[in-house]
């Protein structure tokens, strides 16, 4: 059995390593057998069978990189984070934020129960007082007939714990709504959720003398929230980055359209990690920005502050429904794999580290954005898209991007420009 916490995922220059040795570094960290670091090197773990299995009019697959973001400790046990995303600089960033985290002892996180939220909406209701106290009455049957559902979920202690009300009046009438809130355990939970609150709601339609509508989970799960901190030491980023920062978080906490892009940040790591472990990141995403504006004014996901010693601490909290089991997480070759680099055992532990990559992602962009500005580093790594978008053919596109950046004018016409020049020596 491995354990990752006597292992160390502090890889000097992982970047500068090749394919092979950036492979072997993981299967050794995660114990990954010749079959699947062949899986990995194939770039090709989804064949059409599985694909068609899974969606609609499968006409290919839609690949995207996967990287790994290195340096990360998460309640001292040392992870090393798959991520699959497009866009350059991300991976980099959240690893030279953990590793700036790490030297004073890196995240600590926490999680609660994974609580999801299934909305029965009652209309028509004659009578509010009447309707709850009938639910109130069947509380115990209704969870009963509910916990049918799924012998497996109880089995793990799961299943619906609580049956909570909200009115709701709109212009046409006052709503009953029901939040029963199950305990999905591993799972993200629509699937079970969903089939709860169809089961459900004749009997609730009956009890109640009213009509249900919509059944379905809300993709605000106020209840399976996730938290994580950190510190970065002042003598390893500055006292002046350190209040650019804090005056930079001001913005996001008073001004929507900086927040959005601070959230955004944070999400650029979460998602890909998500996608990497064939999580549904809709869910995540409508979860996190919902959340955001739970007091009715957008805010930040993240808050940052000083210590006592000066130093900056950051904080995330947020809902976050990862899952280790169920959907795709289960059946999609790669996910699996990225399960198993993770050596996550349950729901809780992987949203614990969705939360630590969301605010070290967070603190990377904005020590980027106080500092050099995003352009410097950001453009260097994506000047190799731009000069592919130019038309670079393989064989010119390194001396391309190298000629954009040298230049300091990274641009799809400056790159058209080039190649011509360099098609013409
Ligand atoms: P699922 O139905 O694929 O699997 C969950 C099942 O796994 C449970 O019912 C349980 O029987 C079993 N299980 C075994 N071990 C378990 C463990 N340790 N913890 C929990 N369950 C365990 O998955 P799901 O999470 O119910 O549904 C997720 C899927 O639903 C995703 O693909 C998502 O995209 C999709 N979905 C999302 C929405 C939405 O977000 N609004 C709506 C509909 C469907």
């Amino acid at each position: 059995m491995q354990s990752n916490n006597i292992k160390n995922s502090e890889i000097i220059k992982f970047y500068k390593k090749n394919q092979t040795q950036r492979l072997d570094i993981v299967r050794s960290f995660a114990n990954l057998n010749d079959l699947e670091i062949q899986k990995l090197k194939q770039f090709n773990s989804l064949n059409f069978t599985c694909a068609n299995r899974m969606i609609e009019n499968v006409i290919s697959i839609m690949p995207l990189p996967l990287g790994i973001a290195t340096n990360f400790k998460i309640n001292n046990i040392d992870y090393l984070i798959p991520m699959a995303i497009e866009e350059p600089s991300v991976i980099a960033a959240a690893s030279s934020a953990a590793k700036i985290a790490r030297k004073s002892g890196g995240f600590i996180a926490s999680s609660t129960e994974s609580l999801m939220i299934g909305q029965i909406q009652l209309t028509n209701v004659k009578d509010l007082s009447f309707a709850i106290n009938q639910i109130e009455k069947n509380k115990k049957e209704i969870l009963n007939q509910v916990n049918q559902c799924d012998s497996i979920l109880i089995s793990l202690n799961g299943g619906a714990k609580a049956i909570k009300y909200r009115i709701i009046n709109t212009k046409k009438q006052t709503m009953l709504i029901i939040h029963l809130i199950v305990d999905v355990k591993d799972a993200m939970g629509a699937n079970i959720v969903n089939t709860m609150v169809e089961k459900i709601s004749p009997f609730l339609e009956k009890l109640t003398n009213s009509v249900s509508i919509l059944k379905i989970i809300s993709n605000l799960p106020v209840y399976r929230i996730a938290k994580s901190k950190a510190v970065w030491k002042k003598e390893l980023i500055s006292e002046k980055i350190i209040q650019r920062i804090l005056d930079s978080y001001q913005l996001a906490l008073h001004d929507p359209f900086r927040c959005a892009t601070h959230n955004k940040g944070i999400m650029n790591g979460i998602d890909a990690l998500a996608i990497a472990t064939g999580n549904d990141f809709r869910a995540i995403e409508a979860g996190a920005h919902a959340f955001a504006c739970l007091t009715n004014k957008y805010q930040p996901l993240t808050k940052y502050y000083l210590d006592e010693n000066q130093n900056l601490v950051g904080e995330i909290e947020m809902p976050i429904t990862a899952a280790t089991i169920g959907g795709i997480t289960q059946t999609h070759e790669t996910a699996k794999i990225c399960l198993k680099i993770l050596n996550v055992k349950t729901s809780k532990e992987l949203a614990q580290i969705m939360a630590s990559l969301g605010l070290a992602q967070n603190f990377a962009a904005l020590r980027a954005l106080v500092t050099d500005g995003i352009q410097k580093n950001h453009m260097k790594l994506h000047s190799k898209n731009i000069a592919i978008a130019a038309g670079a053919s393989e064989e010119n596109v390194d001396a391309i991007s190298n000629m954009m950046c040298k230049q300091n004018n990274i641009s799809i016409s400056n790159a058209k420009e080039l190649i011509e020049n360099y098609a013409n020596k």
